[in-house]
């Protein structure tokens, strides 16, 4: 009698949390798609998402509500008020304290999911740093908004034989693939160089929030059937446009043979040669990642009070030295507003900052 009752409390207390969690993903257990031991890999499988913006903001959400165990996300910037119409991880007061989007993404997704890991890191992801940031990762989502990282990170993809998601989004277009290496064709077997139709910007065009959420949508759906092992992952380059409803299918099914990355295992950019240290990076501003430059906030806030305005917390500080507005991160990377000349963006950080 006592063994047989103590084994039933045993057995109550090891499907408590079971319960919880089955109780939590209830809806989306009783898809077929799914199931218990589909949500079960939802929960073991680790995905990365480089770049938090707009796109990224919708699959991370779509990926930690469905149970993604962890998420490993990559951001090199910060929370802004013109971010607010289409990020939809991010609040105002994100926004006032200019807190970085991998940091602020954390902690919204904390509040409606804690019971999930995520990884924020503040970073660039550059040749140099991206094994160290995307290691021991399942599956890789593109949350980015340039094709030098799409580049990158596909090298780095197909070199190591792991499965990553590219996806865009601008003016009311959206695109999106499935890239696994060896499968099926990688971004450059489709575009050997950056596509020219792409190279417009939210900057220049604009963006409707309702394209980023097509997109996130599909690339989230297609990140669950890959993690819970689906069969019927979409081989094609898919686009759509909301507004006028056009939408086109090109065939990625096989890898191109004499594809530079995946046919020739040629990783031009994995080896980063010539990669500038300062970069453009949209909005009228410039980035510069020259150095590992460790900075002490307070003795910086101190030392620039004198020269303008100057803000800090523990994540960013920023100083506004009209026209310009420089915001700092702590391993010394910076983003420089109010220029697009790289000349006038490094006077002012080897000025202000050092050299
Ligand atoms: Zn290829």
């Amino acid at each position: 009698m006592t063994s047989l009752a103590q084994e039933s409390v045993e057995q109550n207390t090891a499907s408590r949390p079971d319960r919880r969690l089955a109780e939590r993903y209830s809806r989306q257990i009783l898809f077929r798609g799914i199931g218990e031991a589909g949500q079960q890999k939802l929960a073991a499988a680790r995905v990365g998402i480089i770049g938090c913006g707009a796109t990224g903001s919708a699959i991370a959400g779509l990926l930690a509500r469905a149970g993604v165990g962890t998420l490993r996300i990559i951001d090199r910037d910060y929370v802004e008020p013109s971010n607010l119409q289409r990020q939809s991880l991010f609040d105002e007061a994100d926004a006032a304290e200019s807190l970085p989007k991998a940091i602020a993404a954390a902690r919204k997704i904390a509040a409606f999911n804690s019971e999930i890991a995520v990884e924020p890191k503040v970073d660039d992801l550059v040749p140099s740093n991206i094994e160290a940031l995307l290691e021991g990762l399942d599956l890789i989502l593109d949350g980015t908004d340039n094709f030098e990282t799409r580049y990158l990170l596909n090298d780095y993809a197909v070199s190591i034989s792991r499965p990553w998601i590219y996806s865009a989004a601008v003016g009311s277009y959206a695109v999106t693939l499935n890239v696994l290496p060896g499968q099926t064709a990688c971004l450059a077997c489709i575009f050997p160089d950056s596509p020219r139709g792409m190279v417009e910007t939210c900057e220049t065009s604009g963006i409707l929030n309702s394209a980023v959420n097509l997109v996130a949508s599909i690339a989230a759906t297609e990140a669950k059937k890959y993690l819970v092992g689906a069969s019927g992952l979409r081989t094609t380059l898919l686009s759509f446009d909301l507004w006028t409803n056009e939408h086109a299918e090109i065939s990625a099914a096989e890898p191109r043979p004499s594809c530079r990355a995946c046919g020739e295992h040629n990783f031009v950019h994995l080896a980063g040669e010539g990669r500038p240290h300062i970069t453009l990076c949209g909005r009228n501003s410039v980035q510069i990642h020259e150095r590992q430059r460790p900075i002490d906030f307070h003795e910086l806030d101190r030392r620039l009070k004198p020269h303008g305005v100057v803000r800090h917390n523990d994540f960013v500080l920023k100083f506004w030295h009209e026209p310009y507005e420089m915001t700092l991160f702590p391993d010394g990377r910076a983003i420089i507003k109010g220029t697009t000349d790289t000349a006038v963006a490094r006077s002012l950080y080897a000025r202000y900052v050092g050299s």
